[in-house]
């Protein structure tokens, strides 16, 4: 048969040359929703996947991912964009600001308008704090080259955000900014991923530098935008 993606003659059940599958069914409702549901809930692939690796071993994902391994892993950047839409509909079922009100609350401390930015639109450019923590990775870790510690922090943003859910309903700890869960996430990817294989005291320290970085770059951008507003 003919391959329909790059036209390559061939009696696999797979594209030699492409690796497109040879015989896929109609698109029905029921094909559409197994496909939507595997992506949810398979272990071996997809949003699961992730989430079960960046827990238990983060190394592992992220060198595989690193290194070319494509199969099972949900791409980071639809891993994020997942993590963030379903943080953005519980955000929309219940109200995750309500911890940041009051004149107590962090958010107030760092300046009225600042506050209100933090409270209202910060959950709209939290995505593009992987830009932040790939910056400290690479300035503490420097493993890799800036875009993919760029893509690294994907998968760790994306983990964050879906562990500052639990974070909220187990502690009504105030969501991503102020959430100690999302740090704890944080603190145990980057160690475990970059400091593998190092003296132990030294990685505790390189990673605390990464989470202290990346939290001070944030809020220079919080203040930055207090002025600006
Ligand atoms: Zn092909």
């Amino acid at each position: 048969m003919t391959c329909i993606s790059c036209a390559h003659e061939h009696d696999q059940k797979f594209c030699p040359n492409c690796g497109e599958q040879a015989a896929v069914g109609r698109i029905t409702f029921r094909s559409i929703a197994t496909d939507f549901f595997s992506t949810l809930t398979n272990m071996d692939k997809g949003l699961l996947f992730n989430l079960k690796y960046l827990t238990i071993n983060p190394h592992y994902l992220i060198t595989s991912y690193i290194r070319g391994k494509r199969k099972g892993i949900f791409n980071p950047f639809s891993f994020l964009l997942l993590s963030i839409s379903i943080f953005l509909i519980a955000d929309s079922l219940v109200d995750f600001s309500s911890g940041l009100d009051g004149p107590d609350s962090p958010a107030y401390s760092i300046g009225y308008k600042a506050g209100t930015f933090l409270r209202v639109y910060f959950k709209y450019v939290w995505i593009f704090t992987i830009g932040c923590l790939g910056i400290s990775t690479k300035l503490f870790f420097g493993q890799y080259n800036l875009a993919e510690h760029v893509t690294i922090s994907a998968f760790f943003i994306g983990q964050a955000t879906l562990a500052g859910l639990i974070g909220f309903f187990a502690l009504k700890a105030p969501v991503l900014l102020f959430n100690p869960i999302v740090y704890l996430a944080m603190f145990w990817m980057v160690y475990n991923v970059f400091g593998k294989g190092k003296d132990q005291w030294e990685a505790l320290l390189q990673t605390a530098g990464v989470i202290l970085f990346f939290f001070l770059q944030l809020f220079l951008v919080l203040i930055l935008i207090g002025l600006a507003l």
